[in-house]
């Protein structure tokens, strides 16, 4: 785990005696503790788990139920003796307790009380909590967990409702040529902080749902996320046809068809158990169109519990809808055939009263198009009321994408509005910048720090002092690149020279510049290798020298990605960049964080305008790194010139490699006229004056803005409480 630092605890000789507590009463509190992914975003809990055994913690990707499981209550007990940990888990259990019952004080309370009996249900495919959980494949996942985590802070009453991939994303191998494999790993459910969920009756939930070629059932789990908790569907059932059990296995794997089947599972499969959890939601979020069936199941249950007409149940079901499209991106907006749409709704259609062209039209935009697919994003918008996008310039791409949609209204007036991403501060702020803030912030920020104005206390920050916690991040990062970059060159049996040239890879001096995000063609990772010579000679000065640490994954499907991965991942072997560009397998949750947290400057050189949001830039921002990006998703409204560094103006080419060219270009121009001279320029101390006014400015304009409880608030207040029928407002448009 990437916090670490934190002084071990004074030893508190009434607590840390044997005689207080019995081993097996202290195993169980460390279970409990363990069993709440609560304590994934308290660093001194993570702390006290790697306490009990740093390397097995880390063997055992920072799982504290793993890491519990091999050790006796006994040896527990021992252990926490010689470290001194009584007073910690006394402390980390109390504070668990304290946070799950203290529930009448928090922003949700006061702000969003009418939710109380009638929680908002989030619907997601992946859910990216922690890297022990792999049920997540990328920004969508990790921003549904960050959701998640910032509704249980403020207290939000909301469940959230996903599926249980047991194999989860895969992790990422290079082989000796620099070319990507893929390896599915079985997920150990009793590793999990899981159980199975139970009806009001105490007994545990399978739900089961009717297509024209059969049942499909699914359990239902639990995981608890401080005070939300975290349905996950799961196919792997008795019951199920062979192929069936496989269905929620992988995370985007399998066909067009394995796709509608997990999708169904997710929305009506996701209404039906929140029913057999005697859970009565009065908003329903859906993110993406993986859920938008969901709409139907309510529908049908209006009709049936009510005797509703089929019109009437839509029309009332959709004011209680929420919709939040997450990309731009075409591949983003799953389509169906009508043979596929008729085999898995059929039945349900048949429940509803309508037919077949009824049905398909509402995944169409023009409805009796009989050329046109069924899409997701299409019903997913016909079946809400409120709609958003993630950013305010998706906002207008969104409306001009789907202003056929409502082709009677002018562009402006398309029901698409926006509320801007965030990330989740605790989870991804390293603890000695937590530090920095305790002392500047006032104690209490992290309760108020949705208010900007907490965050203008930064500018009291020493320099050198701010400067100081910023290198110390970055020598940890550096330490994570050198431990990784030896373990790959072993994994590919290459000689001792290769490992011990990856030992001491890096030069902590020099700037560093990471990039980390999915190898999706729009993101354009390979944007510095148009100009290669150039970018040599800029990255080579030996006065002002620039390293890249790259990282990320391909879809198992794409080869144009995987073949970019190689490229840039084989600079390696080439004497121009040997020890300058390094490329970090395995991206996930924590190699992310160590990357956000150490690196001096952040890439972002998406195709302006399809990268929706990007929450990756935002997690630099809270660690005093600088984002340099293309003014593309949050970026277009955070960039104020002087709080990080723009590449291009905003504008956008009708052709592709001639604005590919054009940016390849302007990213080149920033880097050597703006970004690698500001970094350099140090002051009589050695300090970058300059650059360190440039890590205020982007902390205290932006840390507020783009965090999850903002985002969070914002959804309650222009979205669930409207949904819900509590206020009238309207949906933020620009
Ligand atoms: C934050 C995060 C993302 C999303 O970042 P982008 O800016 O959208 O690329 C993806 N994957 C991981 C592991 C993350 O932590």
């Amino acid at each position: 785990m990437s916090q670490t630092e934190i002084p071990p605890a004074i030893p508190d000789s009434s607590h840390d005696r044997w005689t207080d507590v019995t081993p097996q009463a202290l195993y169980d509190k460390c279970t409990t503790v363990a069993r709440n992914l609560w304590w994934s975003w308290h660093p001194e809990v993570v702390n006290l788990f790697r306490d009990l055994d740093p390397v097995r913690w880390r063997q055992l990707d920072h799982n504290p139920i793993a890491l519990l499981s091999e050790m006796t209550p006994d040896q527990l007990a021992q252990r926490a003796s010689e470290m001194v940990l009584y007073t910690r888990i006394n402390q980390a259990h109390r504070r668990l307790k304290e946070y799950l019952s203290n529930t009448q004080t928090t922003w949700g309370a006061r702000e969003a009380g009418v939710l109380g009996s009638s929680p908002v249900a989030y619907f997601s495919a992946e859910f990216g909590i922690h890297e022990s959980v792999p049920i997540y494949s990328g920004g969508l996942g990790v921003l549904s967990g960050d959701h998640i985590k910032s509704a249980s802070g403020l207290g939000v009453p909301l469940v959230a409702i996903g599926l249980f991939y047991d194999q989860g994303f895969f992790k990422q191998h290079l082989d000796i040529d620099g070319f990507q494999h893929e390896e599915y790993l079985d997920t150990k459910v009793e590793n999990l902080a899981m159980e199975p969920a139970r009806d009001p009756q105490g007994e545990p939930i399978t739900i089961a749902i009717d297509t024209l070629d059969g049942k499909l059932q699914a359990k239902v789990w639990l995981m608890r996320v401080g005070r939300v908790p975290l349905y996950l569907l799961d196919c792997d059932v008795e019951g199920n046809r062979p192929e069936d059990r496989e269905l929620t296995s992988r995370l985007y794997g399998g066909d067009v068809r394995t796709r509608i089947r997990q999708e169904l599972v997710l929305g009506v499969g996701g209404v039906k158990a929140l029913r057999a959890l005697g859970i009565f939601p009065g908003v329903f979020h859906l993110n993406e169109g993986h859920s938008a069936f969901a709409p139907l199941e309510v529908i049908r249950q209006r009709m049936h519990d009510d005797g509703m007409t089929f019109d009437d149940a839509l029309r009332e079901v959709a004011q209680k809808t929420v919709f939040t499209t997450h990309t731009p991106v075409p591949a983003g907006h799953d389509r169906f055939d009508a043979n596929l749409v008729e085999e898995h709704l059929g039945p349900l259609r048949q429940q509803l009263g309508i037919s077949g062209e009824q049905l398909m039209g509402l995944g169409r935009v023009e409805p009796q198009n009989e050329n046109e697919s069924f899409c997701m994003t299409v019903i997913g918008l016909k079946l809400s009321r409120r709609a958003n996008a993630v950013s305010s310039l998706h906002g207008h791409v969104s409306r001009r994408m789907w202003a056929h949609l409502w082709p009677w209204r002018v562009e402006e007036e398309i029901p698409i509005g926006h509320i801007t991403n965030g990330v989740h501060v605790p989870s991804w702020l390293a603890y000695p910048m937590q530090s920095l803030y305790d002392k500047y912030l006032g104690a209490n920020w992290q309760q108020t720090m949705g208010d900007p104005k907490v965050w203008q206390n930064i500018y009291n920050v020493d320099p050198g002092e701010l400067w100081e916690t910023h290198n110390a991040l970055k020598s940890r990062l550096l330490e994570f690149v050198r431990r990784r970059m030896s373990r790959q060159c072993r994994y590919r049996n290459e000689d001792e020279n290769a490992v011990e040239a990856a030992r001491n890879v890096l030069d902590p001096s020099a700037l560093t510049i990471g990039f980390a995000r999915r190898f999706a063609t729009y993101k354009r990772a390979d944007l510095f290798l148009r100009n290669l010579d150039r970018f040599s000679e800029l990255i080579n000065d030996s006065n002002r020298p620039v390293q890249f640490i790259f990282a990320g994954k391909a879809h198992p499907a794409d080869e144009p990605g995987k073949k970019l991965i190689q490229r840039i991942a084989n600079l390696r072997h080439d004497p121009q960049f040997a020890g300058r560009i390094v490329f970090i397998e395995d991206y996930d949750i924590n190699v992310g964080r160590h990357l956000i947290q150490g690196v001096d400057v952040w890439l972002n050189n998406p195709r302006r305008p399809l990268e929706a949001s990007g929450t990756s830039g935002q997690k630099v921002v809270l660690n005093g790194g600088l984002n340099c990006s293309v003014l593309d998703g949050w970026w277009a409204e955070a960039y104020n010139g002087k709080n990080g560094f723009g590449i291009g103006h905003g504008t956008q080419h009708a052709d592709d490699e001639i604005g590919d060219q054009r940016d390849a270009e302007e990213l080149l121009r920033v880097l050597g006229d703006e970004v690698i001279p500001l970094f350099y320029d140090r002051d009589a101390d050695g300090l970058p004056l300059e650059w360190i006014d440039r890590m205020t400015n982007s902390i205290a304009t932006l840390a507020a803005r783009f965090s999850a409880h903002r985002m969070v608030m914002d959804y309650v207040k222009h979205s669930y409480l409207v949904a819900a029928g509590g206020v009238s407002a309207k949906m933020n448009m620009p």
